[in-house]
């Protein structure tokens, strides 16, 4: 059987890389290794659309994501928090951690933050520094509207910090010209490679705040330290997974060739064919705004979500995610992100039917891929 990997990270990974990762070891404090990590930055820079220099991390999105919260914040600082779902509560751990003073606002699962509630937070909180969001809330397939939070914060002295780890690459998002001063991503989303390294870019804005904060309490995941060695000539400040950042220099490259337009066009069409699959099929989708970069589908009333998910690994190879904690057996989510193209959609959205009709639903075979495909259409349509 073929397996097909459809979970939201880690995702497949294309075979020229794979390649890449199965070459001899070489030694990381060399020209060799400092002209790929300088390529590395340059494809990344394109990807984030920032100007600025993308710190290369190793570990998972996580580290990341405490990297900005530690290296910008520091205990007793105020900071408001835009929670969604699971990886909201990851930003409130971490502040947890850090003594961070923060405020949360919240919105059941399967909602989007609001610019209102983000306005009215701001206004009562004026002393923020940092405000925290989710771009897209793998959890729930919730898609925030980064733009209009960055036109909000822009405006004020905060921070405007996202996690964009399921988010970039898979909807548009221009770091820079929307006001993101931290954006954060890791390698086994949309970035083509397994798991391993986290991405962050930094605005002039929250460099000054991460200089000015004597009180930073980290000492590996310190931005000042990676900002220092690529200004030597694009070093790291530890011994970095460079293997990784070498085939990651493979899937840049691949990326750069796609277009990261045409990257987020695909991203839509695959979304596009996964939501009228679903719905044709009768199944509703979880997220009320939902992104680009994973389907998420409410398992329908006297059906057992997480043996669907069973049969479909077993029995078609197709493996989709189950919801997370409380959400196991009551979501199923099938991701379309990084290196998966519309076919693997509509092969997901051909085992769900079948697995549906085989658990005794009334489905018309075909109708799911028909409509799916019909999405495909229409979009390919627009782009002419
Ligand atoms: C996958 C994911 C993370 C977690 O990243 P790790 O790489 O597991 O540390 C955080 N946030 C979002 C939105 C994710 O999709």
């Amino acid at each position: 059987m073929k397996p097909r990997l459809l979970t939201p990270g880690p995702t497949p990974v294309p075979e020229d890389t794979l390649l890449d990762l199965a070459r001899p070891v070489f030694f990381h404090r060399s020209a060799e290794f400092r002209a790929i990590l300088g390529e590395v930055i340059e494809d990344l820079k394109y990807v984030f659309q920032t100007a600025h220099p993308v710190m290369v991390l190793t570990g998972s999105g996580t580290a990341g994501m405490e990297a900005s919260v530690a290296s910008a914040l520091a205990p007793g600082d105020k900071a408001i928090l835009m929670l969604c779902g699971r990886w909201g509560e990851r930003w409130r751990n971490i502040c947890k951690v850090h003594g961070i003073d923060f405020v949360p606002v919240e919105v059941p699962f399967g909602k989007a933050n609001t610019a209102e509630s983000l306005e009215a937070a701001l206004k009562q909180h004026p002393d923020t520094k940092a405000v925290f969001t989710t771009f897209c809330e793998t959890s729930t397939g919730v898609a925030n509207d980064i733009k209009t939070f960055g036109s909000i914060v822009a405006k004020t002295d905060a921070l405007f910090i996202v996690d964009a780890i399921s988010g970039l690459a898979t909807m548009e998002c221009r770091t820079d010209d929307w006001g993101i001063d931290i954006n954060v991503t890791g390698s086994q989303k949309a970035l083509m490679l397994p798991p391993g390294l986290a991405y962050v870019s930094v605005s002039p804005k929250a460099w000054a705040k991460i200089d000015a904060n004597k009180n930073a309490r980290t000492f590996y995941l310190d931005l000042k330290r990676f900002r220092a060695k690529i200004a030597e000539g694009n070093d790291t400040p530890f011994t970095p997974a460079h293997t990784l950042i070498k085939a990651q220099r493979t899937s840049l490259k691949r990326m750069r060739a796609e277009g990261i337009e045409n990257i987020w066009a695909r991203h839509a069409r695959m979304a596009a064919a996964a939501r009228a699959g679903a719905k044709a099929l009768g199944l509703e989708l979880f997220a009320e705004r939902p992104a680009d970069g994973l389907t998420v589908i409410t398992v329908p009333g006297g059906i057992d979500g997480t043996a669907i998910l069973g049969a479909l690994e077993k029995k078609h190879g197709l493996k989709l995610a189950n919801g997370q904690d409380d959400m196991k057996g009551k979501i199923w989510r099938l991701a379309h992100m990084g290196y998966i193209d519309q076919f693997e959609v509509l092969a997901a959205i051909s085992g769900l039917e079948i697995e549906l009709m085989r658990a005794g639903r009334k489905v018309t075979p075909g109708v799911g891929v028909a409509a799916a495909q019909a999405a495909i259409c229409e979009h390919l349509s627009r782009v002419s």
